[in-house]
C-alpha cells in the first residue's frame, strides 16, 4: 500500500527543516547511521497513531532570476499541490504574515488540497495570541508550534493525520509488477521506457492514473504483467524543473511509493554522483526492491574488466544497497536490453517472498551457534525465535531477552545469513528485535 505524501511549504527561515527533522524523529538517526546516505535530506517517513506517511521538505528549491525567492516558493507550492496529499503551510509567528505568505496562501487555497496551517516560533505558550492574525489566511485554526522547543508537534501530527486520505486504493492486481524508473535528468530514463515497450509502441496508449495526473503504462511480457509507473512525470515538465534536484526527488518519491521495483538508472559515461546516492537512498528507505541499471553501455570503450570495475564502483558508492543487482545495457542500441525484465521479475518475487517459520528458525539457530550473540556488561543477547511478519519488504522480528543487546553488526550478520539461505536478491530486509513476552 502506498504511503500518503505530506509536503511542508513556506518561506525560507520559517523553520521548515527544523520541523521536518522533528516529524521524522528517530527515523533520521537510524538512516543516518548507514554509510552512503547523506545528511542533506528532504524526505523521510513518519508514523503517528499507527498511520505512516512520507514527509517532504520542499524548502530550498532555488532557481535563478529576479525575485527568486517568490518564484522559488511559488514553485514549491505548485509542486506540493501536484504531488502531496496534505500540505503543511508553515509561517513564522515572529514576522507575522508577509506578502509571500499571502501569495502562497492563494495558490494553496485555489488548489482545494487539504492544508494544515502551522505557525512556528511560538516559543512561549503564553504567546499563543501571536497566531491569531493567521486566521485571516483562511485555513482554519492555526497550530502554534515551536521547532526549538518541540511544543505543538503532537497537535501538528494530529492535524496532518486527520487530513490524510483514508485509504489509498491499490490500482492494480496483486500479480502486476509495478516498476518505477528514477535517476538524474539525461541518464536515459525515457529512452529506456521506450526501449522496453518497443519502438513501434510509442507511449501514446497511456492509462491515466486515478486521482492524480500520473500516467502509467501497463504491458505484458512472457506471460507476466508489468506497469511502468508515472512515465508522464518524466516528460511533463521542462528541464528547468527537472534540473532542480528537489523537484526531481518529489516526483520520484511519488513514483517510488507506488512501485514494487525501482530501477535506479545511472549513466556509465558520467559515472556516479552524489545526487544518484540521494535518489537511490529513497528507494532503500521506502523498502522497495531495486536494480541498478547502467545505461549507455554503447558509448564506452570496453574490455573484459569494464563491467567488473563499474560494478565495484557501484558497490562502493551504495554500501547500503549491496543487495541490488546491476544490469548494464543501452537504451539506444538495445544491447543487453533483454536481460532487464527477467531480473525485474526475479527481484519482485524476492520482495514478496515469505519464508517458512521453521526453516527461518533453523537458519537463525545455525547462525547463533556459529557466531555467539553480543554481550554487554556480562549480559548476553539470547535469541528465542524469529518470525517473518511482513513482505514488501521482507520484515523479520527476532524475539530476545533484551533488545538493547542487539548490535547493528550482529543484525547485519543475521541479515547476511538469512540472505544466504533464502536469496532475497534486490530487496532490502528489515529486522526488528523485540523482547520476548
Ligand atoms: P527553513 O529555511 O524554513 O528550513 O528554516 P530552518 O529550519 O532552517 O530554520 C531557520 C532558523 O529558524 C534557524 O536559525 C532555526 O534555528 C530557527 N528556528 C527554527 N524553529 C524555531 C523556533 O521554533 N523558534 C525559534 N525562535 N527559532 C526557530
Ligand atoms: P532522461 O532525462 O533520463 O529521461 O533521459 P532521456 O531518455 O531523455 O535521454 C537523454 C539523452 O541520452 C538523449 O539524448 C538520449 O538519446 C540519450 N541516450 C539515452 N539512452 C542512451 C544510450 O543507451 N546510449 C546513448 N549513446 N545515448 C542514450
Amino acid at each position: 500500500m502506498a504511503r500518503p505524501v505530506v509536503a511542508i511549504v513556506g518561506r525560507p527561515n520559517v523553520g521548515k527543516s527544523t520541523i521536518f527533522n522533528r516529524l521524522i524523529g528517530d527515523r533520521l538517526a537510524i538512516v543516518e547511521d548507514k554509510p552512503g546516505i547523506t545528511r542533506d535530506r528532504i524526505y523521510g517517513i513518519s508514523d503517528w497513531n499507527g498511520k505512516s506517511f512520507s514527509v517532504i521538505d520542499t524548502g530550498g528549491i532555488e532557481i535563478d532570476g529576479e525575485d527568486m525567492m517568490l518564484k522559488s516558493i511559488r514553485m514549491q507550492a505548485e509542486l506540493a499541490i501536484e504531488e502531496a496529499d496534505v500540505i503543511v503551510f508553515m509561517c513564522d509567528a515572529k514576522t507575522g504574515i508577509t506578502l509571500a505568505d499571502e501569495e502562497v496562501a492563494q495558490l494553496l487555497f485555489r488548489s482545494g488540497k487539504p492544508v494544515v496551517l502551522a505557525i512556528n516560533k511560538v516559543d512561549n505558550i503564553k504567546k499563543v495570541e501571536d497566531t491569531y492574525e493567521f486566521y485571516s489566511l483562511g485555513f482554519g485554526d492555526p497550530i502554534g508550534i515551536s521547532g526549538s522547543h518541540g511544543t505543538g508537534i503532537g497537535d501538528l501530527l494530529d492535524a496532518i493525520v486527520n487530513n490524510l486520505p483514508d485509504l489509498i486504493e491499490e490500482e492494480y492486481d496483486e500479480d502486476v509488477i509495478k516498476v518505477a524508473l528514477i535517476g538524474r535528468p539525461n541518464v536515459g530514463k525515457s529512452s529506456l521506457v521506450n526501449a522496453i515497450l518497443g519502438e513501434e509502441r510509442v507511449i501514446v496508449s497511456d492509462v491515466p492514473g486515478t486521482t492524480r495526473d500520473a500516467i502509467d503504462t501497463p504491458f505484458e511480457r512472457d506471460g507476466q504483467r508489468y506497469v511502468i509507473i508515472d512515465t508522464a512525470g518524466m516528460r511533463k515538465r521542462g528541464k528547468v524543473y527537472e534540473n532542480t534536484e528537489k523537484y526531481s526527488v518529489m516526483r520520484a518519491m511519488r513514483a517510488i511509493e507506488r512501485a514494487d521495483v525501482v530501477l535506479v538508472v545511472v549513466n556509465i559515461e558520467e559515472g556516479i554522483i552524489e545526487q544518484d546516492k540521494h535518489i537511490a537512498g529513497y528507494a532503500y528507505e521506502a523498502g522497495k526492491a531495486s536494480i541498478f541499471v547502467v545505461n549507455k553501455w554503447d558509448v564506452v570503450e570496453k574490455d573484459d574488466k569494464t563491467m567488473k570495475n563499474f560494478e565495484t564502483k557501484i558497490k562502493d558508492h551504495f554500501l547500503f544497497m549491496t543487495y541490488a543487482p546491476i544490469v548494464f545495457l543501452s537504451a539506444k542500441t538495445k544491447q543487453r536490453l533483454q536481460k532487464l525484465l527477467p531480473v525485474v521479475k526475479h527481484v519482485a518475487q524476492q520482495h514478496a517472498l515469505r519464508v517458512q517459520t521453521h526453516i527461518l528458525n533453523d537458519v537463525v539457530s545455525d547462525a547463533v551457534a556459529s557466531n555467539a550473540p553480543p554481550t554487554d556488561k556480562g549480559r548476553r543477547l539470547r535469541i528465542n525465535y524469529a518470525t517473518q511478519v511482513a513482505t514488501k519488504p521482507p520484515t523479520f522480528v527476532v524475539f530476545a531477552n533484551d533488545p538493547e543487546l542487539m548490535h547493528f553488526s550482529y543484525e547485519r550478520y543475521l541479515e547476511n545469513k538469512i540472505r544466504a539461505a533464502f536469496d532475497f536478491e534486490g530487496t532490502p530486509i528489515r529486522i526488528f528485535t523485540r523482547r520476548k513476552s
